[in-house]
């Protein structure tokens, strides 16, 4: 390992659990944006839970439901806002207030190394899950990189992407088959104008 998960030759940019939890911001924001609703019911978040790891209290209620939707339209308010550093700063920091999150170091089977829990594991879901989404937004912006947060740049298209590439050049959201689906259509349109 290195300097605090920076590795020099290695693809990671951010620590480990940051970028793990802003892919799993992007996930969550996607539930609906493509092929419409589908955290449409309990079985759905689990499986999207599971799928990331989350642990700790779970009510398994519409309320606990509605309130992880309320949290994604929250989410999908800070990428759209990515472009405009002091507004995506204030709904960052109304994040970290609103979850009261209060970062604490621990370790456990799961996770050996020493690391930040933000939440109780007796707080609400959404709770939970904000506070460490707001925290590694807050990761991203202390890093200069807000940018990373995207929307899909296919025009039919507003999933959102966080871009881990080196250089930023992500454009497409992973989520469904954008990236070929644009190169397929610019290919046709530069084979449409050759036979005009
Ligand atoms: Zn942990
Ligand atoms: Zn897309």
């Amino acid at each position: 390992m290195t300097l605090a998960g920076w590795e020099v030759m290695g693809q990671m940019i951010f620590t480990y659990d940051t970028e793990l939890t802003l892919k799993a911001a992007c996930v969550l924001v996607n539930t609906d944006r493509v092929d419409g609703e589908r955290l449409d019911g309990l079985p759905a978040l689990d499986a999207y839970l599971d799928s990331f790891g989350w642990t700790g209290r779970r009510d398994h209620d519409s309320a606990e439901l509605e309130s992880v939707c309320r949290l994604r339209a929250r989410l999908g308010g800070i990428w759209a806002a990515a472009d405009d550093e002091d507004a995506a700063v204030a709904q960052v920091n109304a994040l970290l207030r609103d979850t009261k999150a209060q970062p604490w170091l621990t370790r456990h089977p799961e996770m050996p190394e020493w690391h930040l829990h933000l939440a109780s594991v007796h707080d609400p879901l959404w709770q939970r899950m904000g506070a460490e989404i707001a925290m590694a937004l807050a990761d991203l912006i202390r890093a200069g990189e807000l940018r990373r947060l995207k929307i899909c740049a296919a025009s039919d298209c507003e999933a959102v992407l966080i871009d881990l590439s080196r250089n930023r050049s992500g454009k497409f959201c992973d989520t469904g088959n954008c990236g070929n689906r644009q190169h397929v259509a610019a290919y046709r349109e530069r084979r449409a104008k050759e036979a005009d």
